[in-house]
């Protein structure tokens, strides 16, 4: 396992993507976004039609192949050699993503292939997801669990999805969110707790830089 590992969980839209890649920035990581490849195998399984159990999906992954590739700074979810960076947001992939997610042969499958892109980058990544500090990279010297209130955390989204802002929208995004975080807290496998060596930093009232700084902070003092 990379020695120089920053575990970034939390709910979805409490900004761990935007909040990893500027850490990792800051820092000369790359960044490792879990939740992408999540999404990739599920691209992959709604554009291939394949029967939705473990085994064959990640027989799927395998053969497409499903991956994340380094590029720069940061690993880009591809399919078959395609960059699916974008098409990974769309909302079929939001609907179908927990699901998938759920499978324990999909997330032993997941969290090798994470571990593996991690030793990839010589000097480590900043990772986010729901079970990187539990499950993924327990030995992190640092983790943080992200969490902002419902209705910011619907802002934030809705404001990167470049979606409206009205209160219908709005509506419709939090209400996908709710749906996602009770379907990532209450399944089996490595739902999304907060580990419990885990810095919980509650990002509602934060400006973006303050968070940044504060986990940069931590990094600096773990690796120094
Ligand atoms: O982080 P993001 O919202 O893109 O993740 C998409 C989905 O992938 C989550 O809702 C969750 O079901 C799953 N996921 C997970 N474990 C992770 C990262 C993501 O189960 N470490």
């Amino acid at each position: 396992m990379s020695p120089r590992v920053i575990a970034i969980d939390g709910p979805a839209g409490s900004g761990k993507s935007t909040t990893a890649r500027a850490v990792a920035e800051r820092l000369g990581l790359a960044h490792l976004d879990s939740g992408a490849l999540y999404r990739a195998v599920t691209l992959g399984v709604l554009d291939a039609g394949t029967p939705e159990s473990g085994d064959p999906i990640v027989g799927l992954a395998r053969s497409l192949p499903v991956r994340l590739s380094l590029v720069g700074e940061s690993f880009r979810p591809e399919v078959a050699g395609v960059d699916v960076s974008q098409a990974v947001r769309e909302p079929r992939v939001n609907a179908k993503v927990s699901a998938i997610a759920a499978l324990p042969a999909v997330r032993d499958w997941v969290n090798d292939e994470l571990r593996a892109a991690a030793d990839l980058h010589p000097r480590g990544v900043v990772a986010d997801g729901r079970d990187i500090g539990t499950v993924v990279f327990p030995d992190a010297p640092v983790k943080v669990f992200l969490t902002a209130s419902p209705q910011e955390r619907a802002k934030r989204r809705s404001l990167q999805a470049g979606s409206g802002s009205a209160a219908d929208d709005l509506l419709r995004v939090q209400s996908d969110l709710a749906r996602r975080d009770a379907a990532d807290s209450g399944r089996k496998v490595a739902p999304l707790v907060p580990a419990a060596d885990a810095v919980v930093l509650d990002t509602t009232k934060m400006g973006f830089e303050e968070q940044v700084g504060v986990i940069v902070k931590l990094a600096r003092n773990a690796f120094a």
